[in-house]
């Protein structure tokens, strides 16, 4: 699969994105509903490279979150995407998720945001009553979402992180 070319509202910021996962996830945890003015719509993809304007990338990481950090573009404000950190994801796969917005910047990536479906939803308690999707998903609560990141972020790595401390990433949170 060819890798897909995203950008930013302002055009500054052109990045790749490899092996996009057309299942994506949307989260309701309270960083998302800050930062996206709303639940985030993420797609696992395998990596991102920084085609053009990577001085214009503002990396962030919230304490709410601590296990991630997020990459914005600095000037107009697109969320373009999240990495977890080295280490807690061992896996090779799955490490970026690409804002599902994100794809809105070009006619190209528009066409790829068609194919996408909404499959999960991470933090599902933490929803807040004003707004409910109808499509049929997989809802995780807190529990679950620490759960499903768990084994993914370790599936086939050659040296997963033990339990325990793995536990504490979510722990973390609170
Ligand atoms: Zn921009
Ligand atoms: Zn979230």
């Amino acid at each position: 699969m060819s890798p897909l070319t995203v950008n930013c509202d302002c055009n500054n910021v052109v990045l790749e994105a490899y092996e996009l996962d057309p299942n994506f996830i949307v989260c309701h945890c309270e960083l998302c509903q800050l930062v996206h003015a709303g639940p985030g719509f993420g797609a696992h993809c395998n990596g991102i490279k920084i085609v053009q304007g990577a001085e214009f990338i503002t990396i962030y990481k919230s304490h709410r979150v601590p296990m991630a950090s997020w990459h914005f573009c600095s000037r107009c404000g697109t969320k373009l995407y999240f990495a977890f950190d080295d280490d807690v994801w061992r896996s090779q796969h799955d490490k970026y998720v690409l804002s599902v917005g994100a794809l809105h910047g070009n006619e190209a990536s528009k066409e790829v945001a068609k194919k996408l479906r909404m499959t999960r939803e991470a933090f599902y308690d933490l929803k807040p009553p004003y707004y409910e999707f109808r499509e049929q998903t997989d809802r995780l609560s807190t529990e679950q979402t620490a759960e499903y990141y768990k084994t993914m972020s370790q599936a086939d790595a050659a040296n997963p992180i033990e339990n325990e401390s793995w536990d504490s990433v979510y722990r973390d949170m609170r």
